[in-house]
Order: structure tokens, then sequence, then C-alpha cells
């Protein structure tokens, strides 16, 4: 672990080990923290806070850039970690993952310059006011394990640039990228205690870093099910929490639609990173004139998904990330079916090591059914019918979540109304799954409040202070009356 300037075992010497989920093998071992690491680490980013909180703008961007082009020279190791630790394919982790982290990195290094507060005026007369923006003070970031290095980015990215010292947890799965950046990040000189990592689980690690005082935000990327215990132990201090959270996302293809394209992008939304992503296509929900005309193109393209280890250049989709997980999305797999719903390509499991699990798609499935509002986080889309525009929209909006959602039309008028109506943080066009480090992400409802990426994440790492400059400088001022009118 990375805790103030040194790289340290935990206390209690206890650690664990990390698995590659494509064979099921032990590969690394990582230290197991408890309360007090997570002290340690805490005192450390405290400590650091003052005078990374009192660096220029432009020199927090120096450091982001420098520590961006450090990682970058670790590419190949990134990348061959990211996809031994998570199982996805390598052409994922070197094309996407990591390239896109970096890039989401340097933009925060220049937005760290481009904060702004409103513009000075008099809002009262006889008094200036100005706007700073405030950082919040040492922040605790926890992050998921299915894209790790990206979260870690996330998070620490606009924690950073607007001033901020961090202590950040990995999910225990997936804890090795992380490690790497904290790491790398000491090795460039970087002020001791700015990153901090500590590893290990939720309870013991996760539960103290949000409970304690010195912990002036909780940033968390997870499930909505931990989302809502971390809200309930940061009230009792209330403690700031940003969180992003699961999803179900609606894919909606209107009668008008290029179908192909549409079929081409449900196998891109539903199985990239073998489905285990807040934003995958789930649901989707196509014009009964278009129904199987859809179902059977996008069948045939899912059959042909290749399942497989992740190192190989012609592997499509790894495994899941764990046994835990696998027997999860069985489960779902397993009730759906003994519902009756239809099965229209029954993937499921590979014999053999790994926790692989084929594409499987439902079909028909009823609006209230399990499998159309619990999020799988597996290769495991619902195709349905609709009959009109009102209904695509209701059962499109009709779950917990609001994370993303996708249209599919030619027909502008339709396009502009339907991405209104969408109670989702993403919505996207005749696509599914693009982001930019520029643009927000986060949810609406259940998928969680507060933005990664773009200047919204940048603002919410920061507080808005007002400061009002008196500029008569008279003693009895006429606002006194209210309480006191003496002569
Ligand atoms: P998870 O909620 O099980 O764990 C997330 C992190 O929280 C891990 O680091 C874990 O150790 C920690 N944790 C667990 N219990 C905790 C506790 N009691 N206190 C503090 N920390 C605790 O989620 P996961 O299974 O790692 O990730 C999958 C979930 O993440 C999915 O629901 C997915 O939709 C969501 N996700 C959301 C986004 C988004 O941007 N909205 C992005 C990626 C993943």
């Amino acid at each position: 672990m990375i805790i103030g300037g040194d790289q340290t075992a935990a206390a209690s010497s206890n650690w664990a080990s990390v698995i590659n989920p494509a064979t099921g093998e032990p590969f690394a071992e990582v230290p197991q923290a408890d309360y007090a690491d997570v002290e340690g680490a805490i005192a450390a980013a405290s400590a650091a806070f003052p005078a990374w909180a009192k660096l220029s703008p432009g020199e927090r961007a120096d450091w982001l850039y420098k520590l961006a082009d450090a990682l970058e020279a670790k590419t190949d190791l990134l990348v061959e970690l990211e996809s031994r630790n998570t199982g996805k394919p390598l052409k994922l982790s070197a094309n996407s993952d990591i390239p896109f982290a970096l890039d989401n990195l340097r933009y925060f290094a220049g937005q760290a310059r481009s904060l702004e507060g409103c513009a000075s005026a008099e809002y009262v007369t006889g008094y200036s006011s100005v706007i700073r923006r405030e950082p919040i003070g040492v922040v605790a970031a926890i992050t998921p394990w299915n894209y790790p290095f990206m979260m870690a980015i996330w998070k620490l990215g606009p924690a950073l640039a607007a001033g901020n010292t961090a202590v950040i947890k990995p999910a225990p799965q997936t804890p090795l990228t992380t490690l790497v950046l904290a790491q790398t990040a000491l090795e460039i000189g970087f002020p001791a205690g700015v990153i901090n990592g500590v590893t290990g689980g939720g309870p013991k690690v996760g539960e103290p870093l949000i409970t304690n005082p010195n912990v002036r935000m909780v940033c968390f990327t997870g499930s909505t099910a931990t989302g809502r215990r971390v809200m309930e132990l940061a009230a009792q201090k209330l403690t700031r929490v940003h969180l992003e959270l699961g999803g179900k996302a609606p894919f909606i293809v209107f009668a008008d639609a290029d179908v192909e394209a549409a079929a081409h992008g449900a196998v891109l939304g539903a199985y990239m990173n073998s489905g285990q992503d807040c934003t995958a296509a789930t649901r989707m929900l196509v014009a009964r004139q278009r129904y199987e005309e859809f179902l059977d193109r996008y069948v045939a393209l899912s059959k042909q998904i290749r399942v497989g280890d992740p190192f190989s250049d012609d592997t499509d989709m790894g495994p899941l990330v764990s046994a835990d997980h696998l027997q999860r999305v069985q489960g779902f797999v397993q009730r759906a079916k003994d519902a009756g719903i239809s099965v229209a390509l029954d993937g499921g499991t590979v014999d053999g090591p790994g926790y692989f699990f084929k594409p499987t798609i439902f079909a028909g499935a009823a609006p209230d059914s399990e499998i159309m509002q619990e999020e799988v986080f597996g290769p495991v889309p619902v195709v349905t019918p609709f009959d009109t525009e009102a209904e695509a929209l209701a059962m499109g909006n009709g779950v917990k979540y609001g994370l993303a959602a996708s249209v599919w039309t030619k027909d502008m008028a339709t396009a502009w109304r339907t991405t209104a109506a969408l109670e989702f943080g993403t919505v996207w066009v005749n696509d599914h799954l693009p982001i930019a480090s520029e643009m927000p992400h986060g949810g609406f409802k259940q998928s969680g409040f507060g933005k990664d990426m773009s200047k919204y994440a940048l603002e919410d790492f920061t507080i808005p202070k007002h400061i009002m400059f008196e500029l008569e400088g008279v003693a009895k001022k006429e606002w006194h009356q209210v309480l006191f009118d003496a002569q």
C-alpha cells in the first residue's frame, strides 16, 4: 500500500490473494488493511492537504501532467495487469481503458487551471461579493472492480486538480493498477500524502474511511445497495457523498430505425466488458413491427462473440470477474428461466477453469419481471416489444435506476422528444456507450448523484465560498435598524 511517503504492508501483516478470473488461480498478494492503516492514511492525507491546496493551479496541473506521462510510460504493465486482474480482453485494456483514463487525467490537469467562481459584483449596495471555489479537504475514494484504473482516475483526477488530498481504496478483487498508480506518484516525487492507496474489504477499510471525522468527502462508485450504506454512514458526520451507482439502461429501437446499426450497437452495448458495465444496454425495447427482424439479427451477431482467454487476439469477451459474481449472474438467469421467460439465446457457462459466461438473451419479459428490473451486471440482455412511444418511454423509465439510455431513430423530432423524456444522466441517439472526458457521467434516481468527468466533476470536489467586502467604512449602517437604532 502507499501511505504518506512509504510503500508499506498492513500493520496486521495480513495479506490476501488476487485471483486471475480467466484461470481461477491466485497470481498476486496484497496487504489487508484495517483500522490502524486507514487512520495512518487519513493522517498522511490531512498533513499533506494545506501545502497541496496552496499550490497554484498551474503547479497542480504540472504534477498531474507528470503523473499522466509517467503512467503512460508504464502502459504495457498497466494493460497487462488490468487484463490479468479483471479478465477483460487485452484489446479492451490496451485500446480503451488505459489510454482513455490517461486522457481523463490530462483533461483534469487542464481543468485545474480553469476553475471559476462567478463574476464579482455589488449585489447589496455598499458591498462587493466574490466567489472562491475552495477544496474540500481529505477525500476518500472507493472504487469498483469493473474498470479499476479508470475509476481511480475519475476520482483522483478532479479531487487533486481542485486541491484536495485523497485516500483511495480499490475493490478487493482488482487492486493492482490502483497501487501502481499510487506507487508511480511516489516515484516521480509527488508530495507525500497527496495520494494514499489502501487495500482490503468494504467493512474493514471502506467503513472506517467513511466515518473518520477528518474525511470531508466520500466519492464512491459501486452498487446501489453499497451506495445506500455509504450514505447512511456518511450521514453520521454529515460528510459529503458523491455516488455513482448501478444502472439498467434501456435501448429503445423505434420503427424507423436502422435495425442493422441497432443490432450491432446492442452487441457492443450489452457485451462490452462482459456486460459488467454500469451503462450497459440491458433492456432492448423494440417497436413491434421491427421486433422479429431485430431479435433475429441480434441473436445471430451475439452467437459470433468469441469468449475466451483475455490474452488471445481472437477473444472478444473474457470471463466475469469472480466465482461469486458468476454465481450471481447464473442465479438471475435461472430465476428468469424458472419464471417461464423465453430464452432467445442460451449461452451460459463454459466448461473448464475460469468464470466464463456466454451471451444469453431473454425475449419478451414483462416490465415488472426481475430480469427487466434488476442489474445483472453480466452479458444477459432482454429484448421486449412495444406498441407506442408512450409505452416505450414508460418501460424505459420504469426502473429505479437512471444512469444511461439510448434511442434509435432517423426522425429528429422523435429523438428530441424522447431524449428529453428519458430520466437518465446520459442519453445517446443512434449509439450506446461512447463517453468523453469533457462530458459528465452520472445518474438520476437510484443511480446516484454527482458527476464524474467534465467540469461538473471538478465543481463537485470544491465548495463555493462567498466573500463579502464592506465598502463604505461607516460604523452605523442603514440595515442595523432591524435590531439596533441608537444615535
Ligand atoms: P460494490 O458496491 O460491491 O463495491 C464497490 C466498492 O465498495 C468496493 O471497493 C468495495 O470493497 C466497497 N465496499 C463494499 N462494501 C462497503 C461498505 N460497507 N463500506 C464501504 N465500502 C464498501 O460494487 P462492485 O460489485 O465492486 O461494482 C459493481 C457495481 O458498481 C455495479 O452495481 C455497477 O453498476 C456499479 N458501477 C457504477 C458505475 C457508475 O459510474 N455509476 C461505474 C462502475 C460500476
